[in-house]
C-alpha cells in the first residue's frame, strides 16, 4: 500500500533537502577550517610544541554566529530560506548582509532532492542519488572557495558509488563501476604527470583525481569521456570569462572541481550519453 502519493514523497524530500542544504552550508564553511586547524596542530606537534588547548571547533560547535558582530544565530533565524527572507538577508543584530549563497545552497539542495525522489521514487536508489548530489554541491563550493577537495568527502563518495553498484541499487554493473573508478583516477593522474613534465607546473590536484574516480564509480567507465569533455569546455569558458572580467583570484587559478561536480550532476539529470550529444558527438 502506498502511504503517500509520489508527488508528496518528492515534496517531502525537497523539504528535507532544504534542511540538508542548511547543514551543507555549515560543512562548506567549517570543514576547510577544521582541516587547517588539524594541519596546524600536526605541524606544531612535529615541531615539539605543546598542543594548543582551544575551544572545540567542529560541525556542531560552536553555534553559528554572525561573522561580523558575533551574534549567536537563534533557531528561528536558521530556518532554511524563510529566515533569510524574513531577515531580508541581514543580521538581526548588526544589519550586515548575510550573503545570498546560504539560501541558494538550501534551495539547490532542496531542488536536487525533489528531483531525485521524483525520478527514482522513495527507494534506496533515490536516496543514494540524494546523497550523491549533496556531496557534489559541497565539494564544488569548498573547491571554489579554497581550491581543496577534502578526502573526507571524495573518498566516501567513491566507496559509496562502488557499494551502491554492488548492492544493485542502480543498474550499473559492478565491473563498470570499478573500472570507472580506476580509469577515472589514472586518466587525470597521467595528464597531471605529463603536464608537470612538460611545463613544470601543477595543473590540478590529487583531489581532482579522487573526485573523477568517484564519478567513474557512480556512472561507469563509459561516462568518463563525456564528463571530462563537459567539465573542460565549461571550465575553459568560465576561466576565460573570469579573466576578461578580471574576477580571477591571485595566481590565476581556476579550480577544476566545481566543473567536474557540474558534469556529474548533469550526468545524473540527463544520463552521460546526453552530454556527448550536447557537445555534438
Ligand atoms: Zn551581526
Amino acid at each position: 500500500m502506498q502511504l503517500l502519493s509520489p508527488l508528496m514523497e518528492a515534496i517531502l524530500a525537497g523539504v528535507l533537502g532544504l534542511l540538508a542544504g542548511s547543514f551543507l552550508n555549515v560543512v562548506i564553511y567549517r570543514l576547510p577550517q577544521m582541516l587547517e586547524r588539524q594541519w596546524a596542530a600536526e605541524c606544531a606537534e612535529h615541531a615539539g610544541a605543546e598542543p594548543a588547548q582551544g575551544e572545540a571547533f567542529n560541525l556542531m560547535r560552536p553555534r553559528s554566529r554572525c561573522r561580523q558582530c558575533g551574534h549567536v544565530i537563534r533557531w528561528y533565524e536558521n530556518v532554511p530560506v524563510l529566515s533569510y527572507l524574513a531577515l531580508r538577508g541581514k543580521c538581526s543584530a548588526c544589519g550586515t548582509s548575510i550573503g545570498a549563497r546560504y539560501p541558494l545552497v538550501e534551495l539547490a539542495t532542496g531542488a536536487l532532492f525533489f528531483f531525485c525522489i521524483q525520478r527514482w521514487g522513495a527507494t534506496p536508489e533515490g536516496a543514494a542519488w540524494c546523497v550523491f548530489s549533496a556531496a557534489l554541491v559541497t565539494l564544488a563550493l569548498i573547491d571554489w572557495d579554497t581550491t581543496l577537495l577534502p578526502d573526507d568527502i571524495t573518498l566516501p563518495l567513491l566507496w559509496a558509488g562502488l557499494i551502491v553498484s554492488a548492492l544493485r541499487w542502480t543498474e550499473l554493473p559492478l565491473t563498470h563501476a570499478l573500472w570507472g573508478a580506476i580509469a577515472g583516477y589514472l586518466s587525470l593522474w597521467s595528464i597531471y604527470k605529463a603536464f608537470k613534465l612538460l611545463t613544470g607546473k601543477e595543473g590540478m590536484g590529487y583531489g581532482d583525481f579522487k573526485l573523477f574516480a568517484a564519478l567513474g564509480a557512480w556512472f561507469g567507465w563509459q561516462a568518463l569521456v563525456p564528463m571530462i569533455l563537459m567539465a573542460s569546455v565549461i571550465g575553459a569558458v568560465v576561466g576565460i570569462a573570469l579573466k576578461f572580467s578580471s574576477g580571477l583570484r591571485e595566481g590565476g587559478y581556476v579550480p577544476f572541481g566545481p566543473f567536474l561536480a557540474g558534469a556529474g550532476l548533469t550526468a545524473m539529470f540527463f544520463g552521460p550519453a546526453s552530454i556527448l550529444r550536447a557537445v555534438g558527438l
